[in-house]
């Protein structure tokens, strides 16, 4: 089971914003789209940062509602991490554990192709631990 599998049931649509986004600019389009993390593109399409629920919490919560004001540049992460379509599910998970995160961009020949969140890989993994089990159930029965 791949991340090429998951774009291809989930789409490969992206929310993205510009650097300069103001938070307030963010924060409404995370609530409109029921999503919960935003990835920061320039004018050229290229990934510089991401933003989620978790960086405007704390900033609010460090230096008040004033930053919603402020350019998302201001308190997203630089530093994204993604992963491949030829990623296995059992990979995607085994980043975002070990890196305390619940998405990641899914890059293609240097462009954004998709994004995986940790909701996407809970469900796959529990559609084959279904899958596996009725396989058990009928091999049981058969055998
Ligand atoms: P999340 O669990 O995805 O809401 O994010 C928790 C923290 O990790 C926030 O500071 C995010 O900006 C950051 N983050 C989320 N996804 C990524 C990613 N793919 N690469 C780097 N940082 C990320």
């Amino acid at each position: 089971m791949t991340v090429a599998s998951i774009l291809a049931a989930k789409g490969r649509n992206v929310l993205t914003a510009g650097p300069d986004t103001p938070l307030s600019a963010i924060i409404d389009s995370l609530a409109r789209h029921k999503v919960g993390a935003i990835v920061v593109t320039n004018a050229a399409g290229a990934v510089v940062g991401i933003v989620s629920e978790r960086d405007i919490v704390r900033e609010i919560a460090g230096r008040g509602a004033g930053v919603l004001d402020e350019p998302v540049a201001n308190c997203m992460t630089r530093k994204v991490v993604s992963c491949a379509e030829s990623d296995t599910v059992n990979d995607v998970m085994n980043v975002m554990t070990v890196n305390r995160f619940r998405h990641l961009p899914v890059v293609s020949n240097g462009r954004l192709a998709g994004i995986v969140s940790i909701g996407d890989v809970v469900k796959r993994k529990i559609e084959q631990v279904e899958r596996d089990a009725e396989e058990m159930r009928n091999y049981i029965a058969t055998a």
